[in-house]
C-alpha cells in the first residue's frame, strides 16, 4: 500500500519524534548520553544499509521506566528507568540493537501501517493528503494531522498505558537479529544474555510491569538467545579486527 511507504513512516516518525523530545523531559545525565551516542554510532553503521532513510539520533528521556524504542525514521529513545538492568555500554547495545532490529525486520512498519488503516477508516484520503502533502511536520500548511498520539499510542509512551505486545514470534526475531548486530559492532553478546536475567529476575519481584506486557516470556526469551550466542560470538570475534 502506497499510503505507508517506506519514506512516509519514516517521515511520520521522526516528525512524532521531535513532539516527543519537546513533549516529554530529556535526560542530562552525562554518562548515560555518553553511553548511548556511542552505541548510537557504533550500530547505526552496521544497520545503515538495512535502513537508509533513517536520520539517526539517539536521546535519553529522563523517566524512570524500563523502556527502550525505534523507529523507522532512525530516531531511538531509551528511558532513564532502563539503566535498573543495563549497567554497561555492551549491555545498552543489546537493547537498542534489539529495538533497532524490530524495526529493520519491519514489525514496526506492519504495525503502523495497521494502524493507520484501521484507524482512519472513512478518512483514509484524507489522512494520506496529510501525510504526503504537508510533509508530515505541518510546514505545507492546511491538510496537517497530526500523526504524533497515534505514533506515541503505538509505542505505548505517555498514554499511561503499555503498548501492544509483540507476538513471540516477533520478539524472537528481534532478539536474534539484535543480537547479530550488537556482535558486528564490536560488543560482546554475552552482555545480551546478562541484560535478559536481569529482566527475569526484574519480573519476578515485580510480579508483571509494564514491559512484562510488551515484551512477554524473558525466560523463553533467555533460553532462545543462548541458542544464538554461538553464532553471534564468531561475528564478536570477526568484528575485533575492526574495533581493536
Ligand atoms: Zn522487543
Amino acid at each position: 500500500m502506497n499510503l505507508t511507504s517506506d519514506t512516509k513512516v519514516a517521515e511520520m516518525t521522526i516528525a512524532a519524534f521531535e513532539d516527543m523530545k519537546r513533549q516529554m523531559p530529556i535526560s542530562t545525565h552525562a554518562a548515560y548520553n555518553e553511553m548511548l551516542q556511542s552505541v548510537g554510532n557504533r550500530i547505526s553503521q552496521q544497520v545503515f544499509w538495512d535502513m537508509p532513510l533513517a536520520e539517526w539520533e539517539f536521546v535519553v528521556f529522563d523517566q524512570n521506566e524500563v523502556n527502550a524504542f525505534a523507529m523507522p525514521g532512525g530516531k531511538v529513545g531509551i528511558f532513564t528507568g532502563l539503566f535498573q538492568i543495563v549497567k554497561t555500554e555492551d549491555e545498552l547495545a543489546s537493547v537498542v540493537a534489539h529495538e533497532i532490529a524490530h524495526v529493520t525486520a519491519r514489525h514496526t512498519h506492519e504495525r503502523i501501517s495497521q494502524q493507520m488503516v484501521i484507524g482512519a477508516g472513512g478518512q483514509l484520503v484524507g489522512i494520506a493528503a496529510a501525510v504526503t502533502g504537508a510533509g508530515v511536520a505541518g510546514l505545507g500548511g492546511g491538510s496537517y494531522i497530526n500523526m504524533t498520539p497515534m505514533i506515541m499510542g503505538l509505542y505505548g509512551i505517555g498514554t499511561g498505558q503499555a503498548a501492544q505486545a509483540w507476538d513471540q514470534k516477533k520478539e524472537a526475531e528481534a532478539d536474534h537479529i539484535g543480537i547479530m548486530y550488537m556482535a558486528k559492532a564490536g560488543y560482546d553478546p554475552n552482555a545480551a544474555i546478562t541484560v535478559m536475567e536481569r529482566m527475569v529476575e526484574l519480573e519476578g519481584g515485580m510480579g508483571g510491569n509494564n514491559y512484562n506486557s510488551t515484551h512477554p516470556s524473558s525466560m523463553d526469551r533467555l533460553n532462545a538467545l543462548h541458542s544464538y550466542l554461538e553464532d553471534a560470538l564468531a561475528e564478536y570475534e570477526k568484528s575485533k579486527e575492526f574495533f581493536y
